[in-house]
């Protein structure tokens, strides 16, 4: 008896420690809730359930030991294996999030001040940035008030078109951090139609809600980007069904407009185990992107088409040769391209990014608020090392960003690997005061500039 008194004790060391579930030995983190019965003994919903349904299908004789003679219940329940204490620390608690400003009327920034706190992150795109800045606006507004079925007015759902690595999905995750708003990526490749292997639509909305923390109600103010969105266009030719492709638009359209979904979750599929909630997309925000590839001739043609024919006849290749020619784009250029016309309707904000140019990746190295180079220029500075880069420096790592034809996204992986010997060397030597990186140490032709510390530094 004292034995079980003292397994039931519990002191504040032993608090620190996971509980497991008796049966199938998972985490309390894992499975928990516990149900606790006395010996120190937890078990999980799942397994309770597992329990009891096996009694109900009968697949279990009850018997009713109450009315056994001398029955021993430690025959049933090897109490001896269950270990005293449990051995696997619980996860320290998240230090507490500060309090989140809700939007309201007087919280939401107007879009001119939408797009000042985009400038101080994300280079160039102005049309871009004033485009989302007054859709996503116009928006949370409608949200606020409550008065999206009033009007008449189309939901602003965005489509926006450039190439790779121009700062789409950074746009995105940009805005949903200033406006405080949960956001879901997610990649339109993976998408099938239900019942493919692959996720179904739904699963976008089950991501939106595990980044809510599983409030519904913030998930519902959310903010969804379907990035590759190109990918799913419709096939021109094709034999066999059509899973990934115009199937997945169609799927698509219910959630872009408003419905009630029955969504997982928890888990990305639907099972007999996972719980299923109800949402509401009516005030999600859907922006999907995409690169688009080929649409440029699509849009060629139709230009010199159009300019080539009657009185104002021009030369029959003036497009031909014309850049940045994705921003003619229309709708109907879409629909060329694959993208049915339900799908593009309930995307009405429509926009395009420019590629970025040699000035624009010199800009994204230096400007914005958290540029990598200010990342390790802080971190030396650590170490009370002044880290400088000079202008052929700047014009280098550009130049082979742009070789490398994957937009912004080459910069980090250009500076990690020139960094690396820096950030070695350095922390290694106290007289060092200054490093100055050059175009020449980048391209591999010379060393950087090394100052000691001294009277000036
Ligand atoms: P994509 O257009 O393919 O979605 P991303 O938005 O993911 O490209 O860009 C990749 C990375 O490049 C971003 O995380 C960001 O750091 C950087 N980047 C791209 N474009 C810009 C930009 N215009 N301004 C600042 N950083 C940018």
């Amino acid at each position: 008896m004292s034995d079980i008194n003292n397994n039931n004790n519990t002191n504040e060391t032993e608090d620190e420690y996971e509980k497991y579930c008796y049966l199938c030995r998972r985490p309390e983190s894992t499975a928990g809730p516990f149900i606790s019965l006395p010996n120190n003994i937890h078990i999980c919903n799942e397994c309770m359930q597992k329990s009891f349904d096996s009694f109900n299908n009968g697949s279990m004789q009850f018997i009713d030991l109450s009315k056994m003679p001398n029955i021993n219940m430690s025959q049933f329940m090897p109490f001896d294996d269950i270990p005293k204490s449990q051995k696997v620390k619980k996860r320290k608690k998240k230090e507490e999030k500060p309090e989140e400003i809700p939007l309201t009327l007087e919280t939401i920034p107007a879009p001119h001040k939408i797009k000042a706190m985009l400038d101080e992150y994300v280079v160039g795109q102005e049309y871009a940035k004033k485009a989302i800045s007054v859709a996503v606006y116009n928006h949370y507004k409608r949200v606020i008030t409550n008065s999206m079925d009033d009007i008449e007015i189309e939901k602003s759902n965005m489509l926006m078109l450039g190439p790779t690595g121009c700062g789409k999905t950074y746009l995105v995750k940009t805005i949903a951090r200033l406006l405080n708003v949960p956001l879901a990526i997610t990649d339109a490749t993976t998408l099938t139609e239900a019942g493919y292997i692959g996720d179904d639509v739904e699963s976008i909305l089950s991501k939106l809600l595990a980044v809510a923390d599983n409030d519904v109600e913030k998930a519902e103010r959310g903010i969804v980007f379907i990035d590759e969105i190109d990918k799913i266009a419709k096939k021109k030719e094709t034999h066999s069904r059509d899973v990934s492709g115009e199937s997945v638009q169609q799927g698509l359209l219910k959630i872009l407009e408003g419905a009630d979904v029955e969504v997982p979750v928890g888990s990305g599929s639907k099972n007999a185990m996972t719980p299923m909630t109800t949402m509401n997309t009516r005030n999600i925000l859907f922006i999907c992107g995409g690169a688009f590839p080929e649409i440029e001739t699509i849009i060629k043609q139709r230009l010199n088409k159009q300019s080539s024919m009657g009185f104002l006849a021009d030369l029959k290749d003036k497009y031909d040769n014309e850049s940045n020619i994705i921003k003619e784009v229309t709708t109907d250029d879409l629909r060329e391209f694959g993208m049915i016309p339900e799908f593009i309707g309930r995307l009405p904000v429509l926009f395009t990014l420019d590629a970025l140019d040699k000035d624009m990746y010199i800009k994204i190295l230096k400007e914005p608020k958290n540029a990598i180079l200010k990342q390790y220029q802080k971190l030396l500075a650590l170490d009370e090392v002044d880290l400088k880069f000079d202008d052929s420096a700047y014009a280098a790592i550009a130049d082979l960003a742009m070789q490398k034809k994957t937009g912004a996204r080459a910069l980090r992986a250009i500076i990690e690997k020139f960094m690396l010997d820096i950030m070695y060397e350095i922390p290694r030597d106290d007289s060092i005061g200054r490093v100055t990186i050059t175009g020449d140490y980048i391209n591999g032709t010379g060393a950087p500039i090394i100052e000691l510390r001294g009277a000036d530094l």
